[in-house]
């Protein structure tokens, strides 16, 4: 039987990757529906070639995708909030999610994951990390820490200094995975590091002292797990995002797809690794002390460091004014415990609101 799917951000960068696999696994899939974000002729194209029930562009329609039945799974890939209230809905329609959004876990991962259990739903994690730690966990109960890889992005080997008078090109500029610009930015920040470790949080349900982030530039030990007896297992291969979408949509069964070349130890012949600089990287330990917190000091996190992203990327701030906008917002945030959605999107708005306007005041003006 062919396993239904409908794919939310189906033009974007984890979008367009798993119709490449769809099409190598086409009698596996029936695909109902596919949600563009902007890129009408691409999803036109796409609706074309993959011939699905029906296809929608921006917000409207996500609804309605999520609230169709006919769906054994949904693939979640657009960025930004708009990924949560769908997914929700999807969940409490009995849908299993691939989950690549990051904003549905940092932002409501608490309800997200109680919602899944209600409706016994699965959270299949596509992003490399979270789903390597997906494959190596056999029995979550035997498990004491989960230990993160990082590959330090463009400015591992830079000075401090240099990363503060670093360009947005520079910025870009990542050594291992090609990725949305936003994602770049925090990959070189690690602030994307910080985020996932909030998301594996509650994808495992682990205390953060729990989780630990290793740099390894090589990006070829996806994540791993370490065993209460000291045993580590660690799911390894040639970085390619293609791998974990295929598992993450095609759990729990593997099909070879799109395999990647055959893995080589000999090729590889050495792997490095070393401990996070939190004085280069302070972002990632500003993400520790917010995902402690809880409750909304993750919402305002994201909201606060996605604004000054922009305005990165917009040429109004420089890189590291990144952290310290983000920590000025997070600093001045009063956290609501277990918020409601509605309380959760109105911390995010506020927080964008806030964001703004502190930047126009001290950076562009200036
Ligand atoms: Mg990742």
């Amino acid at each position: 039987m062919k396993r239904k799917i409908s794919i939310i951000g189906s033009t974007g960068s984890i979008g367009t990757q798993a119709l490449e696999v769809i099409e190598k696994l086409r009698d596996k899939f029936e695909i109902i529906a596919l949600a563009g974000g902007h890129n009408k002729e691409l999803l036109a194209k796409q609706a074309e070639k993959f011939k699905p029930r029906y296809n929608c562009l921006g917000e409207e329609g996500l609804e309605k995708i999520c609230s169709d039945k006919e769906n054994d799974i949904i693939l979640v890939a657009c960025s930004g909030k708009i990924g949560l209230k769908p997914t929700l809905t999807a969940i409490r329609n009995g849908i299993d999610i691939a989950l690549a959004n990051k904003e549905t876990l940092v932002m409501a991962g608490d309800i997200v994951m109680a919602e899944a259990e209600k409706y016994g739903v699965n959270i299949i994690p596509v992003d490399s990390e979270h789903c390597a730690i997906h494959q190596c966990i056999k029995d979550i109960n035997q498990v004491d820490k989960l230990i993160i890889t990082a590959s330090g992005g463009p400015f591992l080997k830079k000075s401090v200094e240099d990363m503060k008078n670093a360009t947005v090109e520079q910025a870009l500029a990542h050594p291992r995975w090609n990725m949305g610009k936003k994602i770049t930015v925090d990959s070189a920040t690690l602030m994307n590091k910080g985020l996932e470790i909030i998301e594996a949080h509650h994808l495992f349900g682990f205390d953060y002292d729990n989780i630990d982030v290793v740099v390894h530039p090589q990006s070829i030990v996806h994540s791993a797990i370490e065993y209460k007896d000291g045993s580590v297992i660690a799911q390894i291969g040639l970085p390619s995002m293609h791998i974990p979408i295929q598992y993450a949509i095609t759990y729990p069964e593997r099909f070879e797809g799109i395999k990647s070349k055959s893995f080589s130890f000999s090729e590889i012949a050495r792997l490095d690794f070393e401990k996070p600089d939190y004085e280069k990287f302070p972002t990632l330990k500003l993400a520790y002390e917010m995902g402690k917190l809880g409750g909304t000091a993750t919402v305002c996190l994201n909201a606060a460091n996605e604004e000054a992203v922009f305005a990165f990327l917009d040429g109004k701030i420089k890189l590291y004014d990144i952290y310290k906008i983000t920590k000025k917002m997070c600093d001045e945030h009063k956290v609501i415990k277990n918020p409601t959605i509605d309380e959760i999107m109105a911390v995010d708005k506020e927080v964008r609101e806030q964001t703004q306007q502190f930047i126009n005041l001290n950076f562009v003006l200036k």
